[in-house]
């Protein structure tokens, strides 16, 4: 299989042969779209993880050649950060200003690791890994780290249910404990900050018991996800993402009652 390096990570041959976090959300939201993904289409202008990956890559101390690489989309004509990029500025001094988030984020820089579970080979990239303390944690920059979610299983929610990032943390918790061939998890933990005009912290953790009931909703789903990744079964269409969307042709009238909502 592929060796996975910073360089190919994302690359459309690396998400072909491995299973990733962000592949396994994409078949639950449209089976379609993640399937056109793998073959190279592309969702969006990358700039909408502009703010996201900079501020990573100032806690990976890659800042310096981020800003070179994407000049002209972080500083205008005068050589000012565009307001999205201040405010990111901003975002990274009240992290880097709180003691407990620096303790937390001291140790190795996006570590890749892959392992075999439920059928697939799985690659996950750690932001932080700190084996010496057991734990590993996740950067995420979010609009308001107290927002409400609406999900139609589970009513009001906040932004880690809503982005799913419960089931990431699980993921990457047992590919690394496979990776490392042991037997617990270490702890998984979101540094998350907000992108308000006062940012919002706060150093977030999940337990065994979380850990253990996303694995199983995730091995539940994944026989037939590898079967259409394989190309054994058909994709199925949400007719609702912007990639069914794209391709959509209509058939015939939809009665008002049965628009699907949310
Ligand atoms: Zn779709």
């Amino acid at each position: 299989m592929l060796i996975l390096t910073s360089q190919n990570y994302h690359s459309d041959e690396a998400n072909k042969q491995y299973m990733s976090n962000s592949q396994y959300k994409d078949f639950l939201a449209c089976e379609s779209k993640a399937m056109a993904k793998i073959n190279g289409w592309k969702e969006s202008a990358p700039s909408v993880f502009g703010v996201g990956s900079y501020v990573h890559a100032a806690f990976e101390g890659t800042l310096d050649t981020y800003k070179i690489e994407y000049a002209t989309e972080i500083f205008n004509a005068k050589g000012k950060p565009y307001a999205d990029y201040a405010k990111a500025d901003d975002m990274i001094r009240v992290l880097k200003s709180d003691p407990f988030c620096m303790f937390i984020l001291q140790g190795q820089k996006e570590v890749i690791m892959t392992a075999g579970f439920a059928g697939a080979v799985w690659k996950i990239r750690l932001d932080l890994y700190a084996p010496e303390r057991s734990l590993f944690a996740d950067i995420k920059t979010v609009k308001s780290i107290h927002d409400k979610y609406w999900d139609n299983d589970r009513g009001y929610v906040s932004f880690v249910e809503a982005y799913k990032y419960d089931t990431q943390m699980a993921i990457y918790a047992e590919i690394e404990k496979r990776f490392s061939k042991r037997q617990n998890w270490y702890k998984p933990l979101i540094v998350a900050v907000s992108k308000e005009d006062v940012p919002d912290k706060e150093v977030i953790g999940f337990d065994d018991n979380d850990i253990e009931r996303e694995l199983e909703t995730i091995a539940g789903n994944m026989p037939r996800i590898m079967s259409v990744k394989t190309g054994m079964e058909e994709p199925n269409r949400c007719e609702k993402c912007r990639f069914c969307r794209e391709s959509k042709q209509l058939k015939g009238i939809t009665h008002y009652l049965d628009l699907q909502v949310g």
